[in-house]
């Protein structure tokens, strides 16, 4: 089936990417995600963590597509006499790109409040060591002292996310925040909605979990509860195709494809070693259907489905990829065919009943 995404499915997915999803306070992003997946065919639920998944019963195998709706962010740590957020990291955002940010403080109460990331003067650093430690970062609401930043509504456990708008570049590319995992996010429900005019017969769950930038046991109670053969994943991967890699760790390429995943790892050790048997079939069947893919073997990072194997009396897997520049940065960038080539190939896996 092609897919050409059209001009909703661009306003969707604005939409999937401009709302707030914290680690752990994912409710505005889950109420998006509910709204958008056809209810008609599909059950909607929300575990006790959050976790939001949709049903389509079936008499066939049952599969289980993940992906992770929560970004990472900030989470404040102390005020200073003077006004100004001191911060800790919310998941893995890269400090180095957060001097000079615009984002967005959300309060206990659920208002927004401008924020902007200090950064040193250009004047003043000449010569100066740029290496900056999350321990050196300050947030400026414009408050002129504790006591007005209370006043503003700020609290300890506040969080921050990037301000930063959807934007088509040169027409092919998308480039935004949280891009990891929104645009995971979005091709499960446009592959939830294009199944309603498809005849199959597998037991299909998708579920958007949360907290995956916190730790990767979030699929652990959908696992428990719904007993899945298969579990497919779809998550964010690094291409190494920029000016400033001299030595590529892997051959990944924005819009060469999206990724099947034959290993990541994390913390100098092997984080995620997907179903060989389940893999090679997926692979088997993209090569003879003709569908251009990137295999991915990535040190640095890994995703929701890491830990599936091992759940319950053990569970097969397999995780697709979509190359995103700049990952954990306020201009993620992806690339628009990438995207509609992993839809596809998860429509037909299902409608050829490949797995
Ligand atoms: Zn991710």
């Amino acid at each position: 089936m092609a897919i050409k995404l059209q001009e909703q499915d661009f306003d969707l997915i604005k939409s999937l990417v401009t709302t707030p999803g914290l680690p752990g306070r994912e409710a505005l992003i889950t109420e998006k995600i509910s709204q958008a997946i056809p209810s008609s065919d599909w059950e909607i639920n929300q575990d006790p963590v959050g976790n939001l998944t949709a049903r389509k019963s079936g008499q066939g195998k049952k599969l289980l597509f993940i992906a992770h709706m929560d970004e990472v962010g900030l989470i404040v740590r102390r005020i200073t006499d003077d006004g100004f957020l001191k911060v800790e990291r919310l998941g893995g955002i890269g400090v180095h790109v957060l001097p000079g940010s615009s984002m967005e403080l959300w309060t206990s109460k659920g208002k927004s409040l401008e924020a902007l990331v200090g950064a040193p003067s250009a004047h003043l650093v000449n010569g100066r060591s740029q290496d900056i430690e999350i321990e050196d970062l300050y947030i400026d609401i414009g408050a002129h002292s504790k006591e007005e930043a209370r006043a503003l509504g700020v609290n300890i456990g506040d969080g921050l996310t990037w301000k930063s708008d959807l934007q088509l570049l040169n027409g092919t590319r998308i480039r935004g925040k949280a891009l990891d995992d929104r645009l995971g996010c979005f091709a499960l429900i446009k592959v939830a909605t294009l199944l309603g005019d498809i005849e199959q017969d597998y037991d299909i769950m998708v579920a958007f979990v949360v907290q995956e930038e916190a730790m990767l046991l979030e699929a652990a109670p959908i696992v428990r509860v719904f007993e899945p053969d298969i579990v497919i994943g779809v998550d964010g991967t690094l291409p190494f195709d920029t000016p400033d890699i001299d030595e590529p760790q892997s051959d990944l390429f924005l819009g060469k494809g999206p990724c099947i995943k034959l290993m990541d790892a994390i913390r100098g050790k092997i984080a995620y070693l997907p179903s060989w048997d389940l893999t090679r079939t997926i692979i088997r069947y993209m090569d003879e259907s003709g569908f251009v893919y990137q295999p991915e073997v990535v040190i640095g990072l890994s995703t929701a489905v890491s830990l599936v194997p091992f759940m319950n009396s053990g569970v097969k897997t397999a995780c697709f990829s979509l190359p995103i520049r700049y990952h954990h940065s306020a201009v993620e960038l992806a690339d628009v065919n990438d995207l509609e080539r992993l839809i596809e190939i998860m429509i037909d896996l299902i409608r050829e009943r490949v797995l």
